[in-house]
């Protein structure tokens, strides 16, 4: 029997990555974060001192370097050269990175199989810009994650804030736009929701609430 697969897109801080987590707990499936992959490429590329724009830089950095994922009690760890990098990626600097190295096309080719791969061995819920449009075109169920820009920043503006990060909101709100606006406009995989995608925004809703809606439209799909 074939593994189903859940794309889970959406644009910077619509709550996917926690949103998607939680769904995949309570059905039992593999959550597959596919942001913290290019963010460790673009820590990998900072780390060499390559600056974000820097193309050929970026390209010389690709051999050699594995990333790959490992699950502990269910949470996902993503790891660099065999080094656990989940915490060292989440800062606003390789936000930024990541965001630049995705849109170079041999990078994404890079993990394209490595994503694929994955959802032939799991149940997944996979989450992150292009997995509905490119990485699985096949899913029987895509949801495209979104909300107001300002509700975004406000929550990403608590959650730096609660691991102790120097931030303003207005410095988030920047940071956000400015990632949407790369990621939309990128000639490769931007950022879009595909055809068959439901859209839910979570401007209004809870946690809670967004985890309940996309279980009920994970439900409905696989019903009918
Ligand atoms: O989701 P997250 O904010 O961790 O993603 C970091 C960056 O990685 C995004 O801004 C986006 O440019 C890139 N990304 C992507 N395709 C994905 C997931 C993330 O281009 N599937």
């Amino acid at each position: 029997m074939g593994f189903i697969s859940v794309a889970v897109d959406g644009p910077s801080g619509a709550g996917k990555s926690t949103v998607a987590r939680a769904a995949a707990e309570r059905l039992g499936f593999v959550y597959v974060d596919t942001g913290a992959m290019y963010r460790s490429i673009g820590l990998a590329v900072c780390r060499r001192g390559v600056a974000e724009e820097d193309t050929a830089g970026i390209l010389e950095a690709l051999p050699g370097m594995e990333i790959s994922l490992r699950y502990e009690e269910g949470a996902q760890h993503v790891l660099l050269n065999g080094e656990d990098v989940s915490d060292a990626i989440r800062t606003p600097q390789i936000a930024q990175y990541a965001s630049k190295v995705s849109a170079v096309p041999e990078v994404r080719r890079f993990l394209l199989n490595l994503q694929r791969d994955m959802a032939t061995k799991n149940n997944i819920i996979m989450d992150g810009r292009d997995i509905g449009t490119v990485i699985l075109p096949d899913a029987p169920v895509k949801i495209f994650l979104t909300a107001s820009a300002a509700c975004r920043a406000e929550r990403r503006y608590k959650e730096l804030l609660e691991k102790g990060q120097q931030v303003t909101f207005d410095g988030v709100l920047a940071d956000i736009v400015r990632r949407d606006l790369q990621d939309s406009l990128r000639a490769v995989a931007p950022l879009k929701q595909a055809d068959d995608a439901v859209l839910l925004d979570t401007s209004k809703l809870t946690l809670e609430q967004s985890i309940d809606a996309v279980l009920q439209i994970i439900h409905e799909k696989m019903k009918g």
